[in-house]
């Protein structure tokens, strides 16, 4: 039994004091609202948390228009709610169509927009407390280099670990520049979605750069509407409850029958979502073509590198980004509740 105290403070000022002692962070503090990943973690005994913060009562599971034309999405939103927000629906059906993309019904009812964000791998060797992982136990070794690695990363990935993060969410958030609002000791700070998670390097075991006790209180979508051409693309083992082996988020504009605004994401791929500038100025201002979708997937993946098991990401990844961008130039979205794809 993993013994721990147990708070659940009203509102948020007191949420952040509760994980620290004076300025400084309780040291295995962690935050609990939905639930569907912490809880699995602490049963595994990969999570281990001295103090555990619901946060459950928290006024932030409101989704509020922003002054500047944007949409505030509380971090207590459910994942259920936020996709089927009429705001959400009708400027930003990426996102919509990401979230309904991942896991099932019942999870995305209980599982929240914080805590999309700060879930943690679903690689083997971490939920297993009896083989090496440096993200779950610093210097312990990788299990994953050399071991099973289908569903491991071929985009930034270091020597100490290979892990890729798994959220659908993020990488539609990622591809629409959000912002996530956070907040701790020191009061509130912002953190622009592509500096929000960070790969791996030396230190697996941080995921983003959240600071210890700092609370993730909303996440802010930009002003516009991101609904004309759009496609979130996830390929995985089979066509429902499964993780993304690769998936491709696109939102793009076309004037006078040119590419403007692209954005491109990739998930199941590194250890955060991954974007390129370099590939998204390729196609801006260009004519869409099969040939330039082609050079804007290589770009995309400069620098990918397979593990063995998982090489096949790479042209899976290639022919994914093609396909995503056929399907958004020509307003013909992936559809989410017929999975096949088009
Ligand atoms: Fe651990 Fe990362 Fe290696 Fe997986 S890939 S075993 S999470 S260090």
């Amino acid at each position: 039994m993993i013994r721990f105290d147990y708070q659940r403070p009203d509102d948020v000022a007191s949420a952040t004091r509760a994980a620290h002692v004076g300025a400084a962070p309780l040291p295995e503090v962690r935050f609990l609202a939905g639930g569907t990943n912490l809880i699995d973690l602490i049963k595994e005994n990969v999570e281990r948390p001295t103090t555990v913060i619901d946060i459950n009562r928290l006024p932030l599971a409101q989704i509020s228009a922003l002054p500047d034309g944007g949409l505030r999405l509380g971090a207590l939103v459910s994942n259920a709610d936020t996709a089927d927000h009429a705001e959400v629906k009708a400027r930003y059906p990426l996102l919509a169509s990401a979230i309904l993309a991942g896991a099932s019904p019942q999870l995305r009812n209980a599982a929240t927009n914080g805590g999309n964000l700060n879930q943690r791998t679903r690689c083997y060797y971490f939920y297993d407390t009896a083989t090496p992982c440096n993200k779950r136990e610093p210097g312990a070794g990788c299990g994953a280099i050399g071991g099973v690695n289908r569903i491991h990363a071929i985009l930034g990935a270091s020597s100490d670990c290979i892990a890729t993060h798994p959220s659908d969410m993020c990488v539609a958030l990622a591809a629409l520049d959000a912002v996530v609002n956070v907040s701790g000791p020191d009061g509130e700070r912002q953190i622009p979605f592509a500096d929000y998670h960070r790969l791996p390097g030396n230190e697996p075991w941080r995921d983003n750069h959240l600071q210890q006790g700092e609370l993730v209180t909303s996440i802010d979508l930009p002003p516009g509407d991101f609904s004309g051409h759009y496609t979130y693309l996830k390929l995985r083992e089979r066509l429902s409850y499964a993780f993304a082996l690769v998936s491709v988020a696109v939102a793009l504009k076309i004037e006078d029958g040119k590419l403007l605004d692209v954005r491109i994401a990739l998930g199941g791929v590194a250890h955060k979502p991954w974007r390129v500038a370099a590939a998204e100025a390729l196609l801006n201002g260009q004519a869409a073509s099969p040939e330039l979708f082609q050079q804007a997937a290589a770009r995309m993946l400069d620098g990918a590198v397979g593990q063995g098991a998982n090489d096949f990401k790479i042209e899976l990844a290639r022919r994914a980004i093609a396909r995503a961008l056929a399907q958004a130039v020509a307003a013909t979205p992936q559809s989410q509740s017929d999975k096949r794809i088009a």
